[in-house]
């Protein structure tokens, strides 16, 4: 094939515009970086993007990083959203507010005022979203920060040398400094770039499918736990099943047909329901692999490329978020040569340990998923937890991710926390202070050592004196471009400790 050299060079080049992709984009622009994202759809509308199969769940993380860029208020959808996987009450303290494992838990079990460091007007701490929506936000700013966005236009290879890389795609080879694979599950560059990626293998296929029934009142409304697997059915025709088969049918190839959906169905269900016509489908397991390292020299992955799980607690979506969070700013900062690349490790440290952590809270829903008398015993005894104040507040904590901590070394308890929305006096809260991008030194007490030191980090550090409503007994922090707090006092002020947690 006659290959032709792009004769532009970007800072990066992102493989696959899906939300993680364009997000990460956004991150790079934002932060003065040129940026080219290749994506192999053509179209990047598809009917499993948008409702009800589209649906995802945010949770805190993620709804403060769309904060914190200004982006919130462009979500409309969950403004009318029924979430179609909760069938109970939706209204009062009863209100079923998440589940695990399809187990709810109630909206007034959970006791937020344990969670101290989260202030009165802070953003909510789970929406519920749309794929679609997502990536037209991130797409559309994404263009306005100048990212070239190419449709169409797959990574077929590409090669790294201590400078940069080429990355081939079509007819087309593309030159950059930096390679991110954004591409999803089956990830070309994690493929091709050198990347172990390590789990274990599935327990079941699952189906989501809209399906016209003959006879629908032949099936349960909400969850159901059977012999066999679960289904669920929130709305009529949109169903989800789990079945046992090992993730058999998923990794077969075999075509997703009306008389195998219906078959599947029916030994779940335990009925003879008719489907008549099958409308959209796509099968899932919960192979739970994350790769070994984050990065190959001028090779990164984030988002599924770099771990993937079943979607059960939906955690993937804002898993890939925080990565692009997380990677954006230490990237641009590697490439204008404010900070040495070791900068990059800490992308890994931070984020591979979190990554884990979600791959076994799949699994261990899947556990008590499972069609056996011992998961079915475990099943009944985490329903009664979940029913308590205690067990509630502990699932929906982690769920939402409201105890998010990188381990960054410092004492204080604020360090390695997502930067608590603190209300100035003037109305200005800390969230909007992160809109350009840049870290935050937060002077409570206006010192004029804290604002000479700020005035020589070359302007990649914002600095902003005021008393806030409630300080929660702080005199100063420090906040990275990603909303952590690396510095916070409530003592002496010391240059030193702050020099030492300094972000560059
Ligand atoms: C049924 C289901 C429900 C889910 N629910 C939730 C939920 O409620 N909450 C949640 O947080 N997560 C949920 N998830 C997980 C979530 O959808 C994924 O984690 C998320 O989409 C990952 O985003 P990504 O950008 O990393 O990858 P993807 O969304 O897979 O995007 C990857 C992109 O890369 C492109 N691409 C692939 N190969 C190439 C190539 N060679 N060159 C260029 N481009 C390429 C693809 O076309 C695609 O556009 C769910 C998943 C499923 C299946």
């Amino acid at each position: 094939m006659n290959t032709t050299q792009n004769q532009t060079s970007y800072d990066v080049i992102i493989s696959g515009a899906g939300p993680v992709g364009l997000f990460l984009a956004c991150e790079l622009a934002l932060a003065q970086c040129s940026v080219l994202v290749l994506e192999k759809a053509g179209d990047p509308h598809s009917p499993l993007k948008q409702l009800p199969f589209g649906i995802r769940g945010l949770s805190s993380p993620t709804i403060e990083a769309l904060y914190r860029r200004g982006l919130l208020d462009e979500l409309e959808i969950h403004k009318r959203l029924k979430n179609p996987h909760l069938t109970a009450i939706t209204n009062g303290p009863r209100r079923q507010v998440g589940h695990f494992a399809g187990i709810p838990f109630l909206d007034g079990n959970v006791d937020r005022s344990s969670w101290k460091y989260r202030l009165p007007g802070s953003p909510e701490t789970s929406l519920m979203s749309e794929m679609q929506e997502l990536e037209k936000i991130f797409a559309r700013r994404a263009a306005s920060l100048g990212v070239a966005i190419l449709y169409g236009q797959a990574v077929s290879s590409f090669q790294q040398n201590a400078d940069g890389v080429h990355v081939e795609s079509g007819e087309q080879i593309f030159s950059g400094k930096w390679l991110v694979g954004c591409d999803g599950s089956r990830s070309i560059v994690r493929k091709l770039g050198g990347f172990e990626f390590v789990g274990t293998e599935p327990e079941f296929t699952g189906y989501t499918t809209m399906v016209d029934l003959a006879d629908p009142e032949k099936l349960r409304p909400g969850r159901n736990l059977m012999s066999k697997g679960m289904y669920l059915q929130s709305q009529p025709g949109y169903l989800i099943m789990q079945d046992f088969d090992g993730g058999a049918f998923h990794g077969s190839g075999a075509p997703l047909t009306r008389e195998h959906v219906q078959e599947v169905l029916r030994r779940i269900s335990e009925t003879h329901v008719m489907v008549t016509a099958l409308h959209t489908a796509t099968t899932w397991t919960d192979r739970a692999r994350q790769a070994t390292t984050y990065r190959n020299g001028r090779i990164l992955l984030a988002g599924d490329a770099a771990h993937i799980h079943s979607p059960l607690g939906g955690q993937g979506l804002n898993l890939g978020l925080g990565d692009a969070m997380n990677l954006g700013w230490k990237l641009a900062a590697t490439i204008h040569g404010f900070a040495p690349e070791d900068l990059l490790d800490t992308y890994f440290t931070e984020r591979h340990p979190l990554g884990a952590q979600v791959l076994d809270w799949s699994r261990a829903q899947v556990a008590i998923m499972k069609p056996e008398p011992s998961a079915r015993a475990l099943n009944a005894i985490f329903r009664d937890l979940l029913d308590t104040r205690d067990g509630a507040t502990y699932i929906a904590g982690r769920v939402w991710g409201i105890h998010t901590k990188y381990d960054l070394g410092g004492t204080h308890p604020f360090t390695g926390r997502s930067v608590p929305d603190f209300e100035f006096e003037n109305g200005t809260r800390v969230g909007e202070l992160l809109r350009e991008g840049k870290g935050v030194l937060v002077d409570f007490d206006t010192n004029v050592e804290l604002r000479n030191w700020a005035g020589n980090q070359k302007n990649q550090i914002r600095y902003f004196s005021g008393k806030a409503k409630d300080q929660l007994g702080l005199h100063a922090l420090l906040v990275r471009p990603d909303g952590i707090v690396a510095w916070a006092t409530d003592g002496e002020i010391s240059i030193s400790e702050l020099e030492a947690a300094a972000l560059y």
